[in-house]
């Protein structure tokens, strides 16, 4: 009998693609759809990031480099880390150049879960975590947080969920898909929850430059962090780079040997010529003025949002201070974000994905991304699903 693996059969697919697919075929159609569902920045990467992955293309950068990153990325990630957040790691021990930050989650949860082991995720999160867990065998365990509490992460809902069998915790920071920033004293509540249980901390730090209230604080530059976290980060976001597959991940030079064990055998290395652009990125003046203005830019979007929000009484959400997510509960009146994902985009022409994406109990959620929309569109598509809800109220 031909069997294959009953965890990969168990996973879901991505529960975005549904909506993904069918906006793509109406748009195809000829239909103008306001799309809330894509999660990338409608960016192009800097020029000068460009050149320099194209001048290194020239030059017959194209082979096998050392797993752990090239030389001079590596070194522009430890200044970035000490320049921009306080953190301090060693680029030849403490740093590891991974296939986008994807590899990176995937990586250090193959190097800390195993059978048995339990991994927190204090959500709704990202949903690459649990199902990268579950990879190894290890249980997701979902810890729920309340949008009434500005899903606010306490030492108290740590201690409910932790267990003997616990290893790590993920913190992500901004977080997909709430928009949340966390304060200091959260994490400092959980480094202490850490460093007394003896549980790593996943830092996801993927959307940091994107905070527009005030600039986060690194977990990893929290004094005694360091010993107990992996950091994940990456270009994707900040740099319009998602299709050049670059990230990395920092923490104590025994743990990321590890996680480079895991990463030796699911891609060896990344992308030779893509690490110049990426070094490029991290260095050049051009650059850091370009991530400037798209920031500027975005905080023009979450304004026009929270500006449309007001008087708005049919959502409730938490304050959507970074990353350029929003994730509004819908009212009690729609039990499925699934099924009103699917009416709004038939008959409003607008796209956002269900909540259940991102955690069992946010059903009656949905995720709106602003990384595609300027704010015209977007105070339109706001309006959309405001009046979707109204008439459907009136309907009923
Ligand atoms: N972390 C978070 C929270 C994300 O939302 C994403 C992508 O959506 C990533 C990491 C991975 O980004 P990439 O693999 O493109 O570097």
């Amino acid at each position: 009998m031909f069997r294959t693996s009953s965890v990969l059969e168990s996973l879901p697919s991505s529960g975005i693609r549904q909506i993904f697919d069918l906006a793509v075929q109406m748009e195809r159609a000829g239909r103008p759809i306001v799309r809330f569902d894509i999660g990338r920045p409608d960016f192009e990467t800097p020029t000068v990031v460009v050149e320099s992955a194209k001048q290194a293309l020239d030059q017959g950068f194209t082979k096998y480099v050392s797993n752990r990153g090239i030389p001079e990325l590596l070194r522009a990630i430890a200044d970035k880390l000490d320049r921009e957040n306080g953190a301090d790691y060693d680029p030849d021990s403490e740093i590891l150049v991974t296939t986008g930050a994807s590899e990176g989650v995937a990586a250090a949860i193959f190097a800390v879960l195993e059978r048995g082991a339990e991994l927190l995720l204090p959500g709704p999160l990202w949903p690459h975590y649990a199902c990268c867990a579950r990879m190894v065998g290890a249980t997701p365990v979902e810890i729920p947080l309340r949008v009434e509490d500005g899903f606010a992460i306490t030492r108290e809902l740590l201690e409910r969920y932790v267990t003997p069998r616990t290893r790590m915790v993920v913190l992500n920071n901004p977080c997909n898909p709430t928009g949340v920033v966390y304060p200091n004293e959260t994490l400092k509540e959980v480094l202490a929850f850490a460093r007394e249980r003896g549980i790593f901390v996943l830092a996801d730090e993927m959307y940091e430059p994107f905070a527009f209230d005030s600039k986060p604080t690194s977990f990893a530059a929290l004094p005694g962090a360091k010993e107990v976290t992996l950091l994940v980060h990456g270009f994707s976001k900040a740099y319009g780079m998602t299709g050049w597959r670059l990230g990395y991940v920092a923490g104590p030079a025994r743990l990321v040997g590890l996680v480079n064990k895991a990463h030796q055998y699911l891609t060896v290395c990344a992308t030779s010529f893509a690490q110049k652009g990426a070094a490029t990125a991290y260095t050049a003046p051009a650059a850091a003025e370009f991530v400037a203005r798209v920031v500027a830019d975005f905080k023009d979007r979450r304004d026009a949002l929270l500006d449309e929000m007001t008087g708005v009484t049919e959502l409730q959400y938490a304050r959507p201070a970074g990353a350029f997510y929003f994730f509004p509960r819908l009212p009690a009146s729609v039990p499925s974000g699934e099924e009103f994902a699917l009416r709004l985009l038939r008959e409003s022409g607008v796209a956002v994905v269900p909540g259940g994406v991102f955690g069992a109990a946010y059903r009656r959620f949905v995720r709106l991304s602003y990384g595609a929309t300027p704010p015209a569109v977007l105070r339109e598509g706001l309006r959309k699903i405001v009046n979707q809800l109204r008439e459907e109220r009136l309907a009923a």
